[in-house]
């Protein structure tokens, strides 16, 4: 089975007591569910990361960095490099976000070399993609989507691929409270697990975990993971209020057999 994960970003939301309390809420919840083998991950911002990766350790929930700089280290102010997060205990960041490519101009240059340095650093990557809404109204969905996931993935090999996932996250669906559709959603997923499978081949492809993003909620979210093609999700405003990220991991859950209906031998110790 193909690892299923939902991922919280804060964005720049939460001070450092607000973080606290929202981890306090979250392991509160974690500790007793069982999750099914499903990863929950949370992105604070920076200054928290140390804060949250130690009292998350040994729990069900993971702590995973909003970015890293393309540079390895050196006079680059305000940056924050990948051996910087890898030192904190973090082992997970969030690449490509379509904030970072609206606000910041990153583009497939810079992108691949943040991805290069992540993996250099033994950082898994969140690649996060997805057309505008104009390109959508173009039909241009496609297009985009295969320029955004080829213009960085090409230079890798298949190890390197085994520690990236996609985020699909069409920017017109992003904060704005319009989701895509299931049929949307899967429609694009295929076409990525697609993309992936040419480029490398169908066992990779099958392995990497593909997520939706945009206006996730717990209303809307039984139906879109319940696409053969969606294995997770990553949600923004969702993701700042306990109730409604565990409203978003119990929609889940509903979607994912018990190990006894899936025919695994349940072993000691697992979720
Ligand atoms: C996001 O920022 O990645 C996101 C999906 O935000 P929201 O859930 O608020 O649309």
């Amino acid at each position: 089975m193909r690892r299923k994960i939902v991922v919280g970003n804060w964005k720049m939301n939460k001070n450092y007591w607000q973080a606290v309390e929202l981890i306090e809420s979250l392991l509160a919840y974690t500790e007793t569910r069982d999750l099914k083998g499903l990863e929950v991950l949370i992105a604070p911002a920076y200054p928290f990361l140390h804060y949250a990766y130690q009292s998350t350790k040994d729990t069900k929930v993971q702590v995973v960095a909003q970015d890293i700089s393309a540079y390895e280290s050196g006079a680059y102010t305000g940056e924050v490099s990948a051996d910087m997060i890898r030192s904190t205990g973090v082992q997970t960041v969030i690449i490509g976000h379509s904030e970072r490519r609206k606000y910041h101009g990153e583009g497939a240059q810079l992108l691949g070399e943040k991805i290069d340095s992540a993996l250099a650093n033994h950082l898994e990557v969140i690649y996060c993609m997805g057309e505008t809404l104009a390109a959508r109204r173009a039909k241009a969905q496609f297009e985009v989507a295969k320029k955004q996931l080829m213009d960085v993935l090409r230079p890798l090999n298949r190890d390197q691929m085994q520690q990236i996932c996609i985020a699909y996250e069409p920017v017109w669906a992003i904060g704005t409270g319009e989701t895509a559709t299931a049929e949307q959603a899967q429609e694009m997923h295929r076409y990525i697990r697609q993309l992936i499978a040419d480029r490398f081949d169908p066992e990779t492809a099958a392995r990497v975990p593909l997520l939706y993003g945009g206006s996730l909620r717990p209303e809307n979210a039984a139906l879109l993971c319940a696409q053969p093609d969606v294995d997770g999700g990553l949600m923004g405003g969702a993701a700042l209020r306990a109730e409604q990220f565990i409203g978003v991991i119990e929609a889940w859950l509903t979607q994912i057999p018990s190990p006894a209906k899936r025919g695994c031998r349940s072993s000691p110790g697992m979720d």
